[in-house]
């Protein structure tokens, strides 16, 4: 549908040419008058492409490129700029997909608001549980976590888990305890149970978290494969043509693979495989696994929780809670086993990990197997707070780190209280992070960010919200300079996963993925950064979405 569209809309078939130029080679496309930043090494910027197969042919001046190739469709881009397609180096494609049909509590104001949404949903809910996603509690009047009971007089006898932004906390109703068999006297490894007068209190942390959220059915597959196509839309809208989809089931991965092969989903997907001592085995022995437009690098573990919800691991206690030091999800034996055993395969290994304790027992585990430099490219997804001491070890062991520079501006507001003035040296340090090794992958970790990747540009580089708060940037001597923001979000994010030689940049041979912006991300004034227009996306030299 869209090739066509695309076709008849702004190609223009030059038939009177081919006629003219036979000795010219033939190409599909011709993108022509544009400014190309091809993202190469040498940084290079070109007027004109050429593609053919969904291959990128050439690269040259607008002159070069009309006098050696002949194609049917011809694009003047006016001027106007293209860049690689964006890639997502983390965030939860399926899950955000597998999230659509839940009530959505994204922005709620208020517990109140989150309540009446919950209400509305209720009635017209696919299941009898009630399921939830997306509400954070520091964006509310009242800052405390909520709790079960409105929960329990407006839902007697319905189950109701309603999950934090971060995914790391969920608020549950008496019903769904009872369901899992929760008590006060429950003890769950990597999770968390609140207690308030000795009893639960309806908040549960990460591996609590989990044995509720096990009871939920998941919808159908054919309800799941929509989901996944409305999901890809909405990622092709924003110019994202791959994703590394952060902790996937091996069921979701059928699905994604059966709607691939079906051509129904053209989103490119490196996927790391959930933790599950289930597979270790089988994956090990075959190693990834590559086929079409999928690509399956590696396990995602969870070393801890998230800041938000106290559940990340530091090493001295939370500012604003003094009897809190979060706790680990893996704790440093699983790291480290883990470890030893993917270092005899070529996969990699991409640990969450969120506080300084956190890092820093990944880092020893990785370090203990490592050894020195390598080019294993094992990763730590989110690197949020580092000792500074630490910071080292990323470049000694050739470890990469995976940051989200949205997170830097969503959590600004309160991370200090949680934190402490000291250690926030070591937060959110992306500048550092990227001098380690000279490169780094960026990512959204949408659902629990906004999917469009400019936001990630602009934080990056502005380190400030959507309001343009603060003014002068929340540590901005820890932003990143356009062109490492730039390469971050194309080739550098190709790299983390073993594809830079496919994708992330527009050189011969490489895949036509690319965007086309009316705005030039390294010379635009940084408040016109976020007023970008989308003009075209491709994907494979076809378009994919066209405003
Ligand atoms: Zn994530």
């Amino acid at each position: 549908m869209h090739t066509s569209f695309s076709v008849r809309l702004f190609l223009i078939a030059c038939t009177a040419l081919l006629h003219a130029c036979n000795t010219k080679q033939p190409a599909d496309l011709i993108i022509h008058h544009a400014v190309i930043y091809t993202c190469d090494s040498a940084f290079s910027i070109r007027e004109a492409m050429a593609i053919k197969d969904g291959r990128i042919l050439a690269t040259g001046t607008t002159a070069e490129i009309q006098q050696r190739y002949a194609a049917d469709s011809m694009l003047d881009a006016q001027g106007q700029f293209i860049y690689p397609g964006f890639i997502d180096a983390h965030c939860h494609f399926t899950g955000y997909a597998t999230d659509l049909w839940k009530c959505n509590l994204y922005g709620t104001a208020s517990w109140e608001e989150v309540l009446q949404r919950v209400e509305d949903y209720a009635r017209t809910a696919p299941t009898e549980w009630i399921y939830g996603r997306g509400w954070d509690q520091n964006d509310w009047p009242v800052k405390a976590f909520p709790d079960k009971s409105e929960l329990d007089r407006r839902f007697p006898h319905r189950p109701v888990l309603l999950k934090r932004i971060d995914g790391h906390a969920v608020v549950v109703n008496q019903r769904a305890l009872d369901i899992a068999g929760i008590t006060a006297a429950s003890q769950i490894p990597g999770g968390r149970i609140e207690l308030r007068n000795g009893q639960p209190t309806g908040l549960l942390l990460d591996a609590a978290m989990d044995e509720v959220e096990k009871h939920i059915p998941p919808p159908g597959d054919s309800l799941t494969k929509r989901f996944l196509l409305q999901t890809q839309d909405s990622c092709f809208r924003y110019g994202l043509t791959g994703v590394h989809d952060c902790g996937v089931s091996e069921r979701l991965l059928e699905l994604v693979e059966a709607e691939q092969t079906a051509g129904r989903l053209q989103m490119k997907i490196f996927a790391l495989l959930h933790d599950s001592a289930q597979y270790y085995d089988r994956w090990i022995r075959s190693g990834p696994y590559r086929k079409g437009n999928l690509h399956v690098g590696g396990f995602k573990v969870y070393a801890d929780g998230a800041l938000g919800s106290r559940g990340a691991c530091l090493s001295t206690p939370y500012r604003d809670a003094p009897t809190q030091r979060g706790f680990m999800i893996s704790g440093p034996d699983h790291l480290r086993m883990l470890a030893q055993r993917l270092s005899a395969s070529s996969l990699q290994l991409c640990t969450h990990a969120i506080g300084d304790s956190a890092n820093r027992a990944v880092l020893q585990a990785y370090g203990m197997v490592l050894k020195g430099t390598n080019d294993r490219r094992w990763r730590i997804e989110h690197a949020q707070v580092v000792h500074p001491e630490d910071i080292p070890l990323f470049g000694r062991y050739g470890i990469i780190p995976s940051v989200q520079p949205v997170h830097a501006t969503s959590d600004m507001y309160w991370a200090e209280e949680r934190l402490g003035r000291e250690r926030m040296t070591g937060a959110y340090a992306y500048r550092s992070l990227l001098a380690q090794n000279g490169w780094m992958p960026l990512g959204t970790d949408f659902p629990v960010e906004d999917i469009n990747p400019l936001r990630t540009f602009y934080a990056a580089v502005a380190r400030r919200d959507l309001s343009g708060y603060p003014e002068q940037g929340f540590q901005p001597d820890e932003g990143l300079d356009r062109r490492s923001a730039l390469l971050g979000m194309t080739v550098w994010a190709a790299r983390a996963a073993f594809e830079e030689k496919e994708k992330g940049s527009l050189e011969p041979g490489k895949a036509a993925d690319w965007v086309w912006l009316d705005t030039d991300l390294l010379q635009a004034n940084v408040n016109q950064l976020l007023k970008t227009g989308i003009r075209a996306v491709f994907v494979d030299g076809k378009a994919v979405y066209r405003p």
